[in-house]
């Protein structure tokens, strides 16, 4: 069997939609910590079983009978706690006598790093000292950033105005994410292995500019204004944006998503 942790996230949603597309339904637990929220997987035939990475003594009996895992890393807004969470998980999943785990991780972590991916480099190296059976899947940035650039103001004024600088972007959508993710899961020969779940290729705001064009009808310019004031900056400058990777598109078995179909559902293209 094989369980997926923050099974109603809308991560997990689509891991469990892709998954159940692959393998039976009575193979796959979702690992929920409000199970009325997962309804629609119980109607599908699909088990659910409460896993709340803040109740330790719930989770080896959650885990029993599992051979693969899941971890969906953790929402808390605090790493430190996050970091708690995930090795309460690895340590009942090791004490459960689960197989094989997985774990959802942050693409291309920078060597001595501090900041955002430390929790995801240390929760790897936790699952690593289990010597249990891993695969680390390194997701890339989700796309939802664009989501505060102000992309409908760009469309209404015809000028998308950002920070200075070489800003490159490597992002995913979740969907692409969950595609792969349900290979893996479905799939075998993945144990020992790291991915870097992004795209082969990076794009500019002035290619997101020449998008926004396509999709509003309208032209918009991009420029930038060294005033601009977003904490999203500060963000995106401590991590890698700009690498990239065949491992999504080879899992996937098909291209990422276009930049200009990921970013579609951030638009009120009605007005
Ligand atoms: P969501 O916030 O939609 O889902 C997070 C899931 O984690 C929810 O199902 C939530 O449960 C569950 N969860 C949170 N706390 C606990 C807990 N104590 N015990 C059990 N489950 C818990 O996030 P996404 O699905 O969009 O993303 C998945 C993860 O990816 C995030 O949690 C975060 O770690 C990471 N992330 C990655 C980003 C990237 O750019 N690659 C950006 C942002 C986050 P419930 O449904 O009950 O709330």
């Amino acid at each position: 069997t094989i369980m997926i942790t923050g099974a109603t996230g809308q991560l997990g949603k689509l891991v469990i939609e892709q998954l159940s597309e692959q393998v039976p339904a009575a193979q796959i637990i979702a690992g929920v910590r409000h199970p009325d929220k997962a309804m629609q997987f119980k109607e599908k035939g699909i088990e659910l079983r409460l896993v709340d990475y803040d109740r330790p003594e719930t989770l080896q009996e959650a885990f029993a009978g599992v051979n693969k895992l899941l971890l969906i890393s953790s929402s808390h807004t605090d790493d430190d706690v996050r970091l708690v969470q995930h090795k309460r998980v690895i340590d009942a999943a090791k004490a459960a006598g689960v197989a094989h785990i997985l774990y959802t991780s942050f693409a291309f972590p920078q060597a001595g790093h501090k900041g955002t991916s430390s929790v995801h480099g240390q929760t790897e190296q936790a699952i690593l000292d289990t010597r249990m059976d891993y695969t680390i899947l390194r997701n890339g940035l989700y796309i939802d950033f664009v989501g505060v650039l102000g992309l409908n103001e760009a469309i209404r004024s015809g000028v998308l105005t950002t920070l200075p600088g070489d800003w490159q972007f490597n992002a995913v959508t979740r969907s692409d994410l969950a595609r792969a993710t349900a290979k893996v899961l479905a799939g075998s020969g993945h144990e020992h292995r790291t991915y870097e779940l992004a795209a082969p290729q990076t794009w500019t705001f002035t290619e997101l500019a020449e998008v926004l064009t396509e999709l509003a009808g309208k032209p918009v310019v991009h420029t930038s204004d060294a005033s601009v004031q977003h904490w999203i900056y500060h963000f995106l400058s401590s991590i890698d944006t700009k690498s990239t990777s065949n491992d999504l598109e080879q899992l996937m078995g098909q291209p990422v998503t276009p930049l200009k179909e990921s970013i579609a559902p951030f638009l009120n293209l009605e007005n």
